[in-house]
């Protein structure tokens, strides 16, 4: 269970984040969604216990984020951070096999390499696994990246815009595998993403938590939640949410 209570946030003088209480349980994708600025991606690095609370707490299942040890929060969540990048000539495969650094502390076992391989397959990576990161285009690279939170198996992944780069096949291919990802079942995790793709939260997203101006505007399922008044009035533009052969898309109006 993700538990926040009175949330805030400031830096600089400026108030990022304002009394955000929010509640919600194991499993299933949570769909961040709001303006740019909005405070997205401050909120996700709060529940990672980046950031420290200005007022408010932060809770993951058992702790208190902002005082857990770096190992504890390591081992319950594995963060994806918007525009990440490394400047280190690092491989694909070696990003992955960073992934499973709580688990191995830089020694590697044959378990860890099965599941650096099981990541590269689930994220159609294995032909790239020799490449250097610097090579591959920008989707490849978030598909990586993506790859090396996977392995990681946290309880929680926190994804911030991890499909902005990525084409068609590859959004549904990522969505498709953290829907899956996310059902009841042994092994079941819990994703929270961070996504302007509407029709994308539309379709795969079980809650939605809508932000902005550093506050809550609504949270809660997907279903109740995701209206089109409720978008336009988020976005401060006319949305509507149509559906297609039984498919939610949401377009202007
Ligand atoms: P989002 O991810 O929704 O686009 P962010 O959480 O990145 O929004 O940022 C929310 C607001 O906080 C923005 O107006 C941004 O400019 C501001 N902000 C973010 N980081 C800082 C910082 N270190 N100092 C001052 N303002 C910041
Ligand atoms: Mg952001």
């Amino acid at each position: 269970m993700i538990n926040i209570q009175n949330l805030s946030v400031e830096k600089d003088n400026a108030t990022i984040l304002k009394d955000v209480s929010l509640r919600f349980g194991q499993g299933g994708i949570t769909a961040l969604i709001g303006p740019n600025g909005a405070g997205k991606s401050t909120l996700l690095h709060s529940i990672a216990g980046l950031i420290e609370p200005t007022h408010g707490t932060v809770a993951v299942e058992d702790i208190n984020i902002t005082t857990a040890r770096p190992a504890e929060r390591a081992e319950r969540i594995a963060l994806l951070a918007q525009n990440e990048h490394v400047t280190a000539r690092l491989s694909v495969r070696d990003l992955v096999n960073f992934g499973r650094w709580p688990h191995h502390r830089g020694r590697p076992t044959a378990l860890d390499h099965q599941k650096v391989d099981e990541a590269l397959a689930a994220f159609d990576l294995m032909d790239l696994c020799e490449r250097r990161l610097e090579s591959l285009s920008g989707g490849q690279r978030q598909r990586s990246f993506v790859a090396m939170a996977w392995a990681q198996e946290t309880p929680w992944m926190l994804l911030d815009e991890p499909l902005s780069a990525l084409d068609p096949r590859h959004v549904r291919d990522i969505m498709d595998r953290l829907y899956n990802l996310t059902r009841p079942g042994k092994g079941q995790r819990s994703v929270v993403l961070v996504v302007h793709d509407l029709g994308v939260a539309a379709r795969y997203a079980d809650r939605i938590v809508a932000l902005k101006d550093g506050q809550l505007v609504t949270s809660g399922p997907r279903i109740l939640q995701m209206t089109g008044p409720m978008l336009s009035k988020l976005f401060g533009t006319s949305l509507s949410i149509d559906y297609i052969n039984g498919k939610a898309v949401v377009v202007p109006s």
